[in-house]
């Protein structure tokens, strides 16, 4: 990692004053300034979701893009002037820690690969910013529990990026799941995968993906079954299929699992990195029934249920997600599922659904009070 004077002395030689003149600079923060309630946020680790979550806040009412932090200098001369970011808030990992002197920075979020979330986690609490963390949380329930008591420890938020918690159709189908739209829920069907491609990318690497597709899009078909039970899961069992043991020796593959939760609902889950168009939330009750398809990537969203089509807005999952988490962060709006808690609920069942796995699918009990 270079130092944040190596950063600078590369942005000169990189863009010149011109690209983003101080003046420039200077008059972007006095705008978010003069805007008194918007959350200013920094990006860490600006790589493909980065660019999304920058160009999605672009649209936003109450946030703005004051700073970031990244480990390749290189991609500084692109992101100042795209995004008017002055000098003082480029920061490398090495001078993270300098970020607790800005005042121009409320909130980091963290789009780093998975392995790396808890070190950036605790970091960014240590400089006592809000902090917004990608999923999967971390590689395991024990990282998500040290990250959840660092930030309350530092007396900050902390929230995990399942945007789909800000999306319309999603917020639809749990508002009709809380007032008994469906009846009692009987079983849920969720799946969540893509045939991924470069075979050198960290996510096919243990050491900073955690896990393989249950990690990175397996979460979502986990996440969606407690969001369309409304319950924690008792028991899950689970099952790795590997058809291709060199491209995936480090990784799991594709991964089935079965959830069983207290009112005797049960989730029946998969996941996958070798085959595409297998997505979707199905949702069964006694009364009624609704599918989301696409349910869990970026959409366009679409769903319907035993009334018919859902007709919700089509959004920018990205956008809806920060407005509604600033709005969470600076009026005090109730939180709709994303807070670090949440996403302790979820490593939780990612840890028993990999030790089920290793105990060739015995049934792992998980508390009986839920998953916490
Ligand atoms: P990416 O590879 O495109 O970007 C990762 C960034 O981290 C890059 O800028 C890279 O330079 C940086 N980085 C820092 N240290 C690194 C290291 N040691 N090795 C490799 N890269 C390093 O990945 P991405 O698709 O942007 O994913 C980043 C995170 O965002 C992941 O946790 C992923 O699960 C999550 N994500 C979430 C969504 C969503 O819809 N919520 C979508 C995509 C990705």
């Amino acid at each position: 990692m270079s130092s944040r004077r190596d950063f600078l002395q590369q942005l000169t030689i990189g863009i010149g004053v011109a690209a983003l003149s101080p003046a420039a600079a200077s008059a972007t923060i006095a705008n978010v300034k003069k805007s008194e309630k918007q959350l200013r946020v920094a990006l860490m680790g600006l790589g493909g979701y980065a660019n999304m979550v920058a160009k999605a806040i672009k649209d936003c009412k109450r946030v703005v893009l004051t700073g970031i932090v990244t480990g390749t200098p290189g991609k500084i001369p692109e992101w100042q002037p795209a995004y008017g970011i002055p000098d003082k808030n480029v920061y490398s990992y090495d001078t993270l820690y300098q970020i607790a002197d800005n005042p121009d920075i409320d909130l980091v979020y963290i789009t780093t690969p998975n392995s790396l979330h808890y070190q950036h986690v605790l970091q960014v609490a240590a400089a006592g910013k809000h902090v917004i963390c990608e999923k999967p949380l971390a590689d395991n329930a024990q990282q998500a529990r040290e990250m959840i008591a660092a930030c309350k420890k530092a007396g900050v938020k902390f929230y995990v990026g399942y945007r789909l918690h800000f999306e319309p159709h999603t917020r639809e189908l749990i508002r009709m799941r809380k007032a008994g739209e469906f009846g009692r829920i009987m079983c849920v069907n969720n799946y969540m995968g893509f045939k991924i491609g470069d075979p050198t990318q960290w996510r096919l690497k243990k050491a900073l993906a955690g896990g393989g597709a249950m990690m990175d899009v397996g979460v979502y078909a986990l996440n969606g079954a407690r969001y369309a039970t409304g319950e924690e899961p008792l028991w899950v069992t689970a099952q790795e299929t590997k058809t291709d043991t060199v491209k995936f020796a480090e990784v799991d593959e594709t991964v089935t699992f079965q959830l069983g939760f207290p009112s005797g609902a049960i989730a029946s889950c998969g996941t996958t990195y070798n085959f595409n168009n297998y997505e979707r939330l199905y949702l069964i009750g006694d009364k009624g029934f609704a599918e989301l398809s696409p349910a869990f990537s970026y959409g366009p969203t679409r769903g319907r249920t035993h009334l018919g089509a859902m007709n919700q807005p089509i959004v920018n999952h990205q956008t809806v997600q920060m407005d509604g988490l600033a709005d969470c962060i600076l009026n005090g709006t109730p939180d709709p599922g994303m807070t670090g808690e949440e996403g302790l609920k979820d490593m939780l069942v990612i840890d028993a659904v990999y030790e089920s796995i290793r105990r060739n699918g015995e049934k792992i009990y998980l508390n009986k009070k839920g998953t916490v």
